[in-house]
């Protein structure tokens, strides 16, 4: 499988920041060392244009964006300081999401080793996420009539308020999230099936959650997925309020991948979140998602 990622342009973070910006070279170093992926398979990403960037986002805060005359609120509330380099990076994990959609149309399957920055709303970003790559992704696919039925399964610890307030009003869009009810976003904007999980929650819980919403996304038929596969809900992490193990996560790996395998619906990966302490915990959960997918789609 094709997997796209981009270190070129270096978020340039204070030391003492709270965002593990080194987790994208360290996966990218463990998956290659494991051989869970192989480097010919490992793309560089392709930077969003301002018009792809437009399906999803206003023209107002693509150019705050890139010129970074853009109100402190704003960045405030995204969490990283601006710089050129951020904005290219933004479009870059933009760029790797609709890459790797494309890719799936033919192979089946792709990823993005970052993305699912489903904090991002239309006219600002918020909590680590600029420019949003599922929602201008979904919007192209659509645009370009490759898809009918878009599902966005998002296990990310934190609820997905921005996907939620650019897609939810498409009837053609089912987001699906399972997260952790006191994690941030403090106020959700709903999605489609939201399951707010209780402090502590651990793995039986969260699967039975998993299987109930894996019931509505099978209702709605949808010949497209999008998977946030965060690592935050693992036990060890900083930011998450979940208690789930290593196995906990795999298996709902499984569930999900497994989903999209049997039934030939494209599926296309993105990282989310992941803060454990240390960072290889968050390392380690998302690369066994990628384990997870050779076991399924190449075992055949
Ligand atoms: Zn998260």
């Amino acid at each position: 499988m094709k997997v796209f990622t981009s270190e070129l342009y270096p978020l340039g973070l204070p030391v003492n920041h709270r965002f593990p910006a080194i987790k994208y070279k360290i996966l990218k170093q463990y998956l290659l060392e494991e051989n869970i992926i192989q480097l010919e398979n490992l793309k560089e990403s392709p930077l969003a244009s301002f018009e792809e960037l437009n399906l999803a986002h206003t023209d107002e805060y693509i150019f705050q964006m890139k010129s970074g005359n853009i109100p402190p609120e704003i960045m405030k509330r995204i969490g990283f300081p601006w710089s050129v380099d951020l904005y290219l990076r933004s479009c870059a994990t933009v760029g790797g999401t609709l890459a790797a959609s494309q890719c799936a149309l033919v192979e089946g399957i792709s990823g993005n080793l970052a993305g699912g920055t489903h904090h991002s709303h239309k006219d600002r970003g918020e909590g680590y996420c600029v420019f949003n790559d599922i929602a201008v992704s979904t919007r192209f696919l659509q645009a370009n009539k490759l898809v009918q039925n878009v599902a966005i399964i998002d296990l990310d610890v934190h609820q997905g308020n921005g996907n939620s307030s650019i897609l939810f009003y498409d009837p053609n869009v089912f987001i699906f999230s399972v997260h952790g009810e006191k994690n941030y976003p403090f106020k959700k904007v709903p999605s489609h099936l939201d399951i707010g999980l209780p402090d502590g929650c651990e793995d039986e819980e969260y699967i039975e959650a998993l299987l109930m919403g894996m019931d509505e996304i099978i209702k709605f038929n949808p010949d497209f997925v999008f998977y946030i596969m965060g690592a935050d809900p693992l036990i060890y992490d900083r930011l998450g309020t979940l208690n789930i193990s290593f196995d906990g996560l795999m298996r709902r790996d499984r569930i999900v991948i497994r989903f999209c395998f049997e039934n030939k619906i494209p599926l296309v990966l993105t990282l989310g979140g992941g803060y454990s302490e240390p960072i290889i915990h968050s390392v380690h959960a998302y690369a066994n998602t990628y384990r997870v997918v050779n076991e399924i789609y190449c075992k055949t």
